[in-house]
């Protein structure tokens, strides 16, 4: 998908600072950050949403999940907590049509979200 822009970091083709890879996904930290530790988790491969890759690639919902537990550990949050949040479509308000993870922290999080 070249004209998508999670693709295009995954390619390098846009800058990202990178936070940790596995063999399928790559993490790498929000440009707009609503948390201390704020990191996006997205597969290598391009999958729309959650809705998509759960059910024809479990194998890849389960690197990402693993890669993301990584990416907790790294930023000093595993113990202390974090939130695990996928956006999925319209009303969960993506706003990238491919599919990832934020990893937020490093702050009380407030329920419900906004
Ligand atoms: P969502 O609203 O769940 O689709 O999340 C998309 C996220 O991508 C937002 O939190 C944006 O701040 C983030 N984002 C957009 N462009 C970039 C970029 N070039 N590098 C890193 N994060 C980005
Ligand atoms: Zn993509």
């Amino acid at each position: 998908m070249s004209d998508c822009l999670f693709c295009q970091i995954v390619a390098g083709q846009i800058p990202a600072k990178v936070v940790a890879e596995s063999d399928d996904s790559l993490a790498f930290y929000d440009i707009a950050p609503q948390a201390p530790v704020h990191v996006l988790v997205v597969p290598k491969a391009h999958f729309m949403s959650v809705n998509e890759v759960t059910v024809k690639h479990p194998g890849v919902f389960d690197d990402l999940m693993r890669l993301a537990q990584k990416v907790a550990e790294i930023e000093g949050v595993k113990d202390s907590g974090y939130r695990l949040v996928f956006n999925v479509g319209r009303d969960g308000q993506q706003t990238v049509s491919h599919m990832h993870a934020h990893v937020l922290g490093g702050r009380l999080m407030t329920w419900p979200p906004g």
